[in-house]
């Protein structure tokens, strides 16, 4: 999060800034956890897709601040590098990988977790099917991940793009979870299709150890929970008015907080009021750029 005019259009991203949060998503959670809340009793975390770390921030706070819950154990995971934040243990590693998956068992000393949220995105091509595609497939891993790590009765958290099919992981969903819900917190920008799976309660499929393996597609490792397949209907063992689920729709955060959609005006030189960012980036994609104009290699043709 920069130091740009964004600070006057968007009070969130403002709001973030003077309250310390390294981007604006700290509010989605914790908007999501005031309607839900998902921290009560919550001792060992996973933060999938983290960086750059509000959400951990937030979890920190809550953790060890607020419950002061000295033995409480997050980790957090993403491809980025992500600066230390208190009492967060950080893996720079993909969440797809069935390495990462023991590298989080280990630092809990093989306990299961009691909750795990993705707020995770891949970086968008433009190509509008694949992206989709992409976005859907990183959920399905964020998922996977969870049934071999969640206690029974744990919750998981995700975002997700309400997209053409999402009512059919609705439906998988609510075959591992006591009840599914689709969020939209305040801060999350109304005219955006960004929603939150909230599903809590926990349910593993009788007789389906899952097991990471990386010869496994989603589809093929999600296969032995017969929940269907989310790229071929056929597949899906439910009768056909079953098929997909319109999951309840929750809007949460105070009706009365700022617009995330709306433009709002400081009354004051703006210029005077631009904050500093809260966390440099640590590995922005512009770095390369940087470094070679600096060198002098970044010549116009
Ligand atoms: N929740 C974060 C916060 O509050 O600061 C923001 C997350 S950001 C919107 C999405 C993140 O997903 C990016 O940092 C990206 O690197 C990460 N990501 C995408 N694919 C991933 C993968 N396969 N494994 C780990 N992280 C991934």
């Amino acid at each position: 999060m920069g130091k740009s005019s964004k600070d006057k259009r968007d009070l969130y991203y403002r709001r973030a800034k003077e309250e310390g949060w390294r981007a604006r998503s700290a509010f989605k959670l914790l908007q999501l956890n005031e309607q839900f809340q998902l921290f009560k009793g919550v001792k060992r975390v996973v933060d999938l897709c983290a960086a750059p770390g509000s959400w951990s921030q937030v979890l920190s706070r809550e953790l060890f601040e607020n419950q002061k819950q000295e033995d409480a154990k997050i980790v957090s995971v993403d491809l980025q590098p992500m600066t230390p934040i208190d009492g967060v243990t950080t893996l720079q590693a993909d969440i797809t990988h069935p390495k990462t998956l023991q590298k989080i068992l280990e630092i809990f000393g093989g306990e299961p977790a009691d909750f795990v949220c993705s707020d995770g995105a891949p970086d968008v091509t433009g190509l509008h099917d694949l992206d989709e595609y992409i976005q859907a497939q990183l959920i399905l891993s964020a998922l996977q991940l969870t049934t071999c790590i969640l206690k029974p009765g744990g919750a998981f958290v995700a975002k997700i793009f309400r997209g053409r099919d999402i009512d059919l992981l609705y439906s998988q969903l609510s075959y591992l979870f006591e009840r599914v819900i689709c969020a939209k917190p305040r801060s999350s920008r109304g005219t955006s299709l960004e929603a939150f799976i909230v599903c809590l309660g926990y349910k593993p499929r009788e007789g389906w150890n899952p097991t990471l393996d990386l010869t496994k597609s989603t589809e093929e490792f999600f296969e032995g929970a017969n929940i269907g397949r989310s790229d071929n209907l056929e597949h899906l063992d439910l009768p056909e008015d079953e098929e997909r689920l319109i999951a309840k729709f929750v809007a949460c955060g105070d009706l009365n907080d700022v617009d995330s959609d709306a433009t709002y005006t400081l009354d004051t030189n703006f210029k005077k009021l631009a904050l500093d960012p809260v966390q440099m980036p640590t590995a922005p994609p512009y770095k390369k750029a940087l470094e070679m104009k600096r060198r002098g290699d970044l010549v116009r043709r």
